[in-house]
């Protein structure tokens, strides 16, 4: 085969058994010199809830709290009244006030049925009297320890839900079935390919249940998911209270085919969200508090203890600089920071940054967060402090091991959107973390393969690696790709 690449120099490639060869290939296909890249690696992402969001009502884009409300009344007359309303990009800071619906709000519209608005940040929601009936959360109830539930000037429920009160309201709605699951998997596959993407990490298998996630990734990988799975399994499901039995673990990982599905490693959170005002920051938020953690210093150090001797990687998610002190120093702890990973790190001193180089953890960031969230950045943080979150160019020139991802279904998880909005910081971001284009297109390729521990085989167009590569006609991100190959296979085509 030959294209270009990015520079417009010639490429010249053959595919044998799934791989890039040197010189000819029997399996030749001519691309007429057109643009070609690595497949796209999203190192972070959460795949069977991107596959079921695809089905849920999705509020993005409303502006008004009657808008939502409108847009939750037509759902509930065209769908069985039996099963839980879900919607997901609920939004309160697009609306005027910025003041969130409330279960009364959405009494007056679905009285009976449960109904449950998840936040765009993936870290709040708010339910109507229903669900939270459904969930035996009442007046009474106590906020659990790292979550809240919003309450008014009388001390009655609000349906606000914040983080473990989000995460317990929502653990109550029905799960999905293996069936349901695999199918996701399958759905989410298909929209990454299109997106360009052929190597996908979930970044927290377990929500429901272990056993039953990784069997629909197994699946969905037999069944022929036109991308590879990386599975990054929360902490609590190997090694806490729902831990699955260590020798069924073993059989369901060992009959996976490795290259089109593995578990990487075990995902531990840190803190929340900066939109929810509950990552653990540094000095305060502008309405108060500086966030909230999950864990105790002391927790947090002996979980990713655990995980380092019994031979995990660790993928922490830490958002606030008040956090990720305490994550660096349990890395520290381990005497090996190198073999873990520290997710989001969205606010970082200098000081910060030398100890991350110190460190050399693998680091990770979502820069469609910043074309996303900036509003809601803006009014929790601040202009100065929201000026500098995300610091890539300062993470880069440190010489961290820095890759880029997409958190989807958070965002839609399109990679170019993260790749202009790294190489064009949106207005209101220091325009000095911009990075060039082509970085960009490696943290999203090759580094990416890096974080999940592919690096041997992903992210480059080289002899030996996978064949995982897209095609574009004309300029790569003014439209999306053509062609998608996964493994010298055909994936996707628009
Ligand atoms: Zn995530």
């Amino acid at each position: 085969m030959n294209g270009r690449d990015m520079s417009g120099n010639l490429v010249e490639f053959a595919v044998e058994g799934g791989r890039f060869v040197d010189g000819e290939g029997p399996e030749t296909v001519d691309l007429q010199k057109r643009t070609v890249l690595p497949g796209f690696v999203d190192s972070h992402c959460h795949i069977i809830p991107m596959g079921l969001d695809l089905q849920k009502l999705n509020l993005s884009g409303l502006g008004s709290r009657e808008q939502v409300l409108d847009a939750v009344l037509e759902w509930h007359s065209r769908t069985d009244s039996s099963t839980w309303l879900l919607a997901v990009h609920y939004d309160q800071t697009r609306f005027s006030d910025g003041a969130h619906l409330t279960c009364h709000d959405l009494d007056r519209v679905v009285p009976d049925r449960p109904v449950l608005l998840r936040h765009s940040n993936g870290h709040a929601s708010v339910a109507n009297s229903a669900a939270l009936k459904r969930a035996g959360v009442g007046p009474e109830t106590p906020d659990p320890p790292g979550g809240a539930y919003g309450r008014d000037a009388n001390g009655s429920l609000t349906g606000v839900l914040l983080e473990r009160s989000h995460e317990f309201v929502t653990s109550k709605a029905p799960e999905p079935t293996l069936e349901e699951m695999t199918d996701a998997v399958m759905r989410a596959g298909r929209r990454m390919a299109q997106f360009g993407i052929t190597s996908a990490t979930d970044m927290m298998t377990g929500r429901w249940n272990l056993e039953r996630e990784l069997l629909a990734y197994h699946r969905a990988a037999q069944d022929g998911c036109p991308v590879r799975l990386r599975l990054s399994m929360q902490w609590g499901t190997v090694l806490g209270p729902r831990r699955i039995e260590p020798g069924r673990l073993r059989e369901i990982l060992s009959a996976m085919d490795e290259e089109r599905c593995k578990s990487i490693g075990l995902k531990i959170f840190a803190d929340g969200a900066i939109g929810s005002a509950t990552a653990a920051i540094h000095g305060e938020f502008t309405g108060g508090g500086n966030g909230t953690l999950i864990y105790q210093p002391d927790r947090l150090r002996a979980m990713v203890l655990a995980a380092h001797s019994e031979g995990w990687a660790v993928a922490v998610h830490s958002i606030g600089d008040r956090s990720t002190d305490l994550v660096l120093d349990a890395f520290e702890a381990t005497g090996e920071p190198c073999r873990h990973r520290i997710e989001h790190v969205m606010l970082l001193s200098d000081r910060q940054i030398d100890r991350l180089a110190r460190l050399n953890p693998l680091v990770t960031m979502q820069p469609e967060f910043l074309m996303r969230f900036r509003h809601s950045y803006r009014r929790q943080l601040g202009q100065e402090r929201a000026f500098r979150l995300k610091r890539a160019r300062s993470v880069l020139d440190a010489g961290l091991r820095l890759s880029f991802s997409s958190d989807a279904p958070i965002v839609p998880g399109d990679p170019w959107d993260g790749i202009r909005t790294a190489t064009d910081r949106p207005e209101g971001f220091d325009p000095n973390e911009n990075i060039e284009l082509e970085s960009a297109v490696r943290l999203y390729t090759r580094a990416g393969a890096q974080a999940n521990g592919d690096e041997e085989w992903g992210g480059e167009i080289l002899p030996g690696a996978w064949a995982d590569f897209q095609v574009y006609d004309g300029d790569p991100g003014e439209s999306g790709p053509v062609e998608v190959w996964r493994g010298g296979e055909l994936v996707a085509s628009n």
